[in-house]
Order: C-alpha cells, then sequence, then structure tokens
C-alpha cells in the first residue's frame, strides 16, 4: 500500500482511526476459515492487508469508500472475523475495513418489536440489549459471541432456533449500507412493501462484494413465556426426518429441531448412546398452553417412529451448544477437519445425507463423516456434515481437505440438494455456484455486481471468481 495513502487516509478519518503497523494488521489475515489456519499453522506466510481503517460512523465508511473508489483501491469488509468460508483474504495493495468500532445499539423500540443496530454490534451485545427490555432477536448462531450483526447480514446467517423464529433475512426490517462509489442507501420502510424486486436481499448474502452495511434494523419478538425441552431416539436418519416433517407439516413449530446420526451421538452424547440409534432433541417456547400442548401432540403424532429420551440431553445440548474446539488444537492432533451445510426438499434429504457420507468416506485417511439437522422448513430441510482426514503427513492436509469439499458439493448437487445452507460462499464454494445458481443464474450475479461495483472495489474474488 502507498504510504501515501496512509497518511492521507489519516488526515482524512483520524490517526486513532487507521491502522499500519505490521503487528496490528497481522490480526486481519483471515478470518475461521480453516485452510488459512493450516496454511499459518504450517508456517506458510498468510500476507496481511497494506491497511486497516475502523471508522466510527457511516460518513467515515462514505468517506473511506470515496476515497478508494476515486483512486482504484480494493476494499475488505471485515465484521468479526468467524466466517468460514474464506470470505476475508487481504493483499499488500488493500485497505480491510474492520466495523467493530461502530457498535452501537441506536435504539430499540418496543411498541413496534424493532430495533436499531450499527453493523458491527457483537451478536450477543445485540441479544443482551434487547433482553433488558424483554425481548429477543431470536437468532441464535453458536458464534453469536465472535460475530457481528452486519457479518449475519452479509452472510445470510441461521440461528440455533430458526425453525420457529427464521433465518436472519426473516428478522431484516431494514438496512443502511455504503455503496461501492459512496452513496448511501436505506432500504427498507414498513412491514412490508410492493415497490419493486427487495432491493434489500442485495446485501444478504453479498458477503461484502456489494457494498458496507452500516446499520442493520432487526424486527424484535417479546421473550417466550415458557421454555421446555424433549427428546427422542429413532432408529434411522430416515425415520428422524420423518418425524420433523410429520411435526413441521403439522403446523407445530419447536424453534430447535436437531436430529444427530448415531456416529454423531457416540461423539457429543456418548452418556446417551442407544442400540445405534438416532437423537432428536426439541426446544419448545411460547405462551405456556401451547408448550404443554405441543410436547403433548408431538409425542401422540411421532410414537410409531420415535422413543422418548430423556429431556435432559436436550438440557445439556442448550448448555454445551456454542462449546466448539480451536482449529489449532485439532491440527495438532494431526486432524484437518470441518463443517458443511447443505439443505434439500423431503423427499431428496435421505439420498443427500447417505450419498454425501459415502462421498466423504471414500477421500484417503477420513476418519469421520457424519451428520446432524439444526433448520427445518415445510418442504425441507438442513444437513450439517462434519468431516476429519488423519493423515500420516501434514503436507497432505490441504489437498484432502479440497478433495472432500469437492466430494461433498458434487454428491449434494448430484442427489438434489442446495450446496450452502447458512455459512456462506466465500472462496470456498464460488466454483460450485453454479450447482444452485445455473449459469445464466451465475451471469445474473455477475451483471448485478458489475452494476453496483463497476471498478470491482468490494471484496474482490469472494464469491464470484
Ligand atoms: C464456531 C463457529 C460457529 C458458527 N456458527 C454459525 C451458525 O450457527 N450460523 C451461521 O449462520 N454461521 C455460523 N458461523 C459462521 C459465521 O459466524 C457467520 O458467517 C457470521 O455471520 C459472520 O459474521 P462476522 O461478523 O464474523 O463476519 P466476518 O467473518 O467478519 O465477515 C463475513 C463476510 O461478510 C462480510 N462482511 C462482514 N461485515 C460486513 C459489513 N458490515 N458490510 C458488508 N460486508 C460485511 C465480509 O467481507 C465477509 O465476506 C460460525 C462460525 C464459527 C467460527
Amino acid at each position: 500500500m502507498e504510504s501515501s495513502y496512509i497518511l492521507e487516509l489519516k488526515t482524512l478519518l483520524g490517526e486513532t482511526r487507521v491502522l499500519s503497523e505490521p503487528d496490528e494488521l497481522s490480526n486481519y489475515r483471515f478470518d475461521r476459515w480453516v485452510v488459512k489456519h493450516l496454511r499459518n499453522w504450517r508456517g506458510d506466510t498468510v500476507p496481511a492487508p497494506g491497511c486497516v481503517i475502523r471508522p466510527d460512523s457511516t460518513a467515515q465508511v462514505q468517506a473511506a469508500v470515496r476515497f478508494c473508489s476515486e483512486r482504484g483501491v480494493k476494499l475488505i469488509p471485515f465484521g468479526l472475523g468467524s466466517g468460514v468460508c474464506g470470505g476475508i483474504e487481504p493483499a499488500r495493495d488493500q485497505v480491510l475495513i474492520d466495523m467493530s468500532a461502530m457498535n452501537t445499539v441506536v435504539e430499540i423500540d418496543a411498541t413496534n418489536l424493532l430495533a436499531i443496530f450499527e453493523a458491527g454490534v457483537r451478536g450477543i451485545d445485540a441479544e443482551h440489549a434487547v433482553k433488558e427490555r424483554g425481548l429477543t432477536i431470536g437468532h441464535w448462531p453458536q458464534s453469536i459471541e465472535i460475530s457481528s450483526v452486519g457479518g449475519w447480514v452479509s452472510t445470510r446467517a441461521s440461528g440455533q432456533f430458526s425453525s420457529a423464529y427464521g433465518n436472519i433475512e426473516d428478522m431484516i426490517y431494514s438496512l443502511e449500507a455504503v455503496l461501492p462509489n459512496g452513496e448511501i442507501v436505506t432500504l427498507g420502510k414498513g412491514p412490508r412493501a410492493a415497490t419493486g424486486p427487495d432491493l434489500r436481499h442485495i446485501f444478504m448474502g453479498a458477503e461484502g462484494t456489494m457494498g458496507i452495511i452500516t446499520k442493520v434494523t432487526l424486527s424484535l419478538r417479546k421473550q417466550p413465556e415458557q421454555r421446555a425441552c424433549s427428546a427422542y431416539y429413532v432408529a434411522t436418519m430416515e425415520d428422524g426426518f420423518e418425524v420433523q416433517r410429520r411435526i413441521i407439516q403439522a403446523g407445530w413449530e419447536p424453534p430447535v429441531m436437531r436430529l444427530y446420526d448415531s456416529s454423531e451421538v457416540a461423539r457429543l452424547f456418548a452418556d446417551h448412546t442407544y442400540h445405534d440409534q438416532c437423537l432428536l432433541l426439541m426446544v419448545h417456547e411460547g405462551p405456556t398452553e401451547r408448550v404443554q400442548a405441543e410436547i403433548d401432540v408431538i409425542a401422540r403424532t411421532i410414537s410409531e417412529l420415535a422413543l422418548p429420551a430423556s429431556a435432559s440431553i436436550t438440557e445439556q445440548w442448550l448448555e454445551r451448544r456454542n462449546h466448539v474446539p480451536e482449529w489449532a488444537d485439532l491440527l495438532q492432533q494431526g486432524l484437518i477437519a470441518d463443517t458443511i451445510e447443505v439443505s434439500a426438499k423431503w423427499s431428496e434429504i435421505g439420498s443427500v445425507y447417505t450419498q454425501v457420507v459415502k462421498a466423504l468416506e471414500s477421500v484417503p485417511y477420513c476418519v469421520n463423516a457424519s451428520a446432524h439437522s439444526s433448520h427445518t422448513y415445510r418442504s425441507g430441510i438442513n444437513l450439517y456434515f462434519t468431516f476429519a482426514c488423519m493423515p500420516p503427513s501434514s503436507d497432505e492436509m490441504e489437498a484432502l481437505y479440497f478433495d472432500s469439499w469437492d466430494k461433498a458439493m458434487n454428491a449434494t448437487a448430484a442427489a438434489g440438494g442446495s450446496i450452502a445452507h447458512h455459512h456462506g460462499s466465500g472462496r470456498l464454494r464460488r466454483s460450485y455456484l453454479h450447482h444452485d445458481l445455473g449459469n445464466s443464474g451465475l451471469e445474473l450475479l455477475r451483471s448485478v455486481k458489475m452494476a453496483i461495483d463497476p471498478k470491482g472495489i468490494m471484496n474482490a474474488g469472494n464469491l464470484l471468481e
């Protein structure tokens, strides 16, 4: 990065808003994509950005974007860096915009159940702020403590309670963004509108390629009156899918419905294995009478396929649900691992499960290929695969990693599934997007990107080649 640019940015935004020391820049070399952690762990060079700016207002974001646009400098929006698909890949001639200083809860409107957040507000801080008013966002990604509201929108995130409360796109009321040319747009005025295509969606899942989200208004809910748990054993994943289909299509909505295959039951719930069966966990929330009715009717409806298990298993999941191992610890144990989330219609999910597990197991040195489902819809469900390979040498890890992903993506598409449920696409999935979008859909996405960002300055190379 030209040193004159750094000086100019310091003059424009203030000395403290611009980081340029190597040890400061080093913290922004990658997100949580395991490939970058692997390279770093092996001692390979992982480039840092040329400088980092930490704006504290939309006006500062706008000034920075205009500055970069006029000079053709590439920009990378950065929330809290919890992305797992390689959305952050800086180069020395690029500016990274760290949004975490824009962390104000601007307004909580209890009458209309709305809250306005600056984009860098940490998820758990947003939830705590509304909880103090007896409200909830209802969006509980496992990364809630390490991800930002703007990041949620940018990756089309899903929370653990989505089966009743929806995914992030169901909660976004309006958003403010700075376009690549420095213009500010505010999209979303009433609770619903028919004013042409819904332009808010341009930013939902854009992963920093269409502009920088600066403010997000989310629709809230009242804190539920009651929460209760239930759990069941089912003989097979097919039975588990059928049970969930019956529940959701009958109109019941446990916000949490998670079906673990027997391999994951053995790994994650070792004290609760039962004859190699799969495990269905549910959390029920809402008015007390409805919660009790839901539990009773579900028990009756699924009794021929499911055997009641202790509700304490679900309570245990609730307590431990956000604990995950660090990449470095797994690498140290000789494991290269990752998770892959996909989705499919009810009629195809069984085949996606079988084919993807088979595909992952065919990768050399595979020591784990398992799955659970965690997001349920009237017309289908997701699957969240976990794979791990343990090669004799760490030199082989990266190739095995990409081989696993390649096989899982192609097997998902061949079985009729959609290749990305909620982690986004980043650089990891960009060569598989055609499976979902088709070639003409991909061309349409490229045209939209070119129209909004003709100079190609926003997170270049992410999402699209
Ligand atoms: C342990 C763990 C658990 C996870 N669990 C879940 C889960 O349950 N559900 C789920 O959906 N995801 C999950 N993720 C993935 C990740 O947390 C989400 O994708 C999250 O939404 C990213 O938010 P972030 O603020 O960290 O964004 P970052 O990682 O900083 O950025 C993600 C992408 O969005 C862009 N971006 C970020 N902020 C902005 C902005 N203000 N304007 C424009 N572009 C922006 C970036 O350029 C990048 O491309 C998990 C990740 C980890 C490590």
